[in-house]
């Protein structure tokens, strides 16, 4: 259905803006990136009768820029953070050809501290880490290249994380006690960042002969500072007033009407409220998740087979993201992340109410409302700390500061059934234990 749409657009991106005659009328479910790139494109192309059918009561999708309630203005990405890659990358060409990139993500510069501690606070050796840092990085190379190189796996359902531990225990041989306790601890901290990476509860669950599989666009990742969603309302720009519908949940697409009568159309979609929409044609841009859960009830008749197999068999998983508010700051001003180097020894009650929150791998700091106070003026106040840098004398005052910590898997997924009032309590009690403090305040918003 939609694959003949794209087949227009193509063609018609080719030979400039079309002249069409008897227009089609489409309608797009999702107005999400991918659903705002299709509007932009159809009306690019020419196509000026199309909708935008969206569930929610906003735009955007799983990008979603969330300003916090400071006097900056500081902003929160709760969900996609960084463009991957530079080269053929259109997320890029949108940020840079509109000025969205002048603050460099590698430019940050003063909060250099990458701490890694475990979670009674002792901070490991800098140079076990970078070296457990090395092996692993190279472990992921190799990982990578079964796939792309076309090697055959050691068995035929072998897992990264299989992989990774008997690689990685092979190398570990000639440690022994602490020495070899404290890399395990720093390769588990690198394996609970690979499953954010890779959106998975376990990296067990990773097939190894398909993980090179993701291609990375060369470059490198930059994040956009006045927030992801800033893409978006560009993209917006270029589609017509009134085109995007909000709280439109689609329930369902009949999409095997013949012509009859004086209804030009083929496809009609019904949304939640009862009203429907005619089309000739529909993208579908709703996540594998949505149509895992509801294709079998939403397409009528039911979409073909090799498209609900494949909806069946690629897998999918929950990566979440957790924000603290603090009003002051907690940790010292130099610290950009806390990575926490959790030992499974220490579970005594093996129960996800109390275990919940070993799956995040790191404490990401970002201050706000920076007041910086020198001997030679009064009160500067500065919203980048990146500007102490070049006056090393000057105080830093922290008005207020934010945590993030991600997490996947089934830890995220019960993180979300419970308040964020306990999300806060359980996470201030882990700062206590790896800061040494015991004066640590409760947040004052938890946000995810
Ligand atoms: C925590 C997190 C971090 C991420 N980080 C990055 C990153 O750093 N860089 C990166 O490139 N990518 C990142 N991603 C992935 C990226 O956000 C997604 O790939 C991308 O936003 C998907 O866009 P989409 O339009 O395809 O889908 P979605 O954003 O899911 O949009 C689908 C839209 O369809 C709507 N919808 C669903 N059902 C219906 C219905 N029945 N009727 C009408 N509308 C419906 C939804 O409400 C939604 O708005 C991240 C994702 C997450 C969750």
């Amino acid at each position: 259905m939609y694959i003949s749409c794209w087949f227009c657009v193509m063609e018609s991106q080719q030979n400039g803006p079309l002249c069409l005659k008897n227009e089609p009328k489409i309608v797009i479910i999702g107005a999400g990136i991918s659903g705002l790139a299709a509007a932009e494109h159809l009306a690019k192309s020419g196509f000026s009768d199309f909708v935008i059918l969206e569930a929610s009561g906003r735009t955007g999708g799983r990008i979603y820029t969330v300003e916090l309630d400071t006097e900056n203005g500081q902003k929160i990405e709760m969900g996609a953070n960084w463009i991957h890659g530079v080269e053929r990358n259109p997320i890029f060409q949108i940020a840079e050809e509109n000025n969205l990139l002048q603050l460099r993500h590698g430019d940050k510069g003063l909060r250099h501290r990458n701490i890694y501690v475990t979670e009674s606070g002792e901070e490991a050796n800098e140079r076990i880490v970078n070296q457990v840092n090395l092996i692993y990085g190279q472990l992921i190379i190799n990982a990578e290249d079964f796939f792309q190189s076309g090697i055959p796996t050691l068995e035929e359902n072998d897992s990264v994380g299989a992989y990774l531990e008997r690689e990685f225990e092979e190398k570990m041989e000639r440690y022994k006690n602490g020495d070899k306790r404290i890399r395990e601890l720093i390769f588990n901290q690198r394996k609970l960042l690979e499953c954010c990476i890779s959106g998975c509860d376990s990296l067990d669950d990773v097939s190894l002969s398909e993980f090179g599989g993701y291609e990375e666009l060369p470059g490198v990742h930059y994040t956009i500072p006045p927030g992801f969603s800033e893409v978006l309302e560009i993209i917006k720009k270029k589609i017509p007033k009134g085109s995007i519908k909000l709280n439109q949940a689609v329930r369902s697409v009949n999409w095997n009407r013949k012509h009859s009568g004086d209804n030009q159309y083929e496809i009609s979609v019904q949304c939640e409220n009862g009203e429907i929409f005619y089309a000739n044609h529909v993208i579908c841009t709703v996540s594998l998740g949505v149509l895992k859960a509801a294709c079998d009830r939403m397409f009528n008749p039911s979409l073909p087979t090799e498209k609900l197999q494949a909806i069946d068999r690629i897998g999918f998983g929950i990566v979440d993201k957790v924000i603290l508010h603090f009003d002051e700051a907690i940790t010292e001003p130099d610290v950009f992340r806390l990575e926490l180097l959790w030992d499974s020894d220490n579970v005594e009650i093996n129960d996800l109410r109390h275990t919940w929150y070993r799956k995040i791998y790191s404490f990401e700091i970002i201050y706000d409302n920076v007041l910086v106070v020198s001997h030679f003026c009064a009160h500067i106040k500065v919203c980048q700390i990146l500007n102490v840098v070049m006056f090393p004398e000057l105080y830093i005052v922290h008005s207020c500061m934010f945590i993030i910590a991600w997490l996947s898997g089934k830890e995220a997924l019960y993180m979300e059934s419970l308040t964020e009032e306990q999300v806060g309590q359980d996470l201030v009690e882990v700062l206590k234990k790896i800061l040494r403090k015991t004066d640590i305040p409760q947040p004052s918003k938890v946000t995810r």
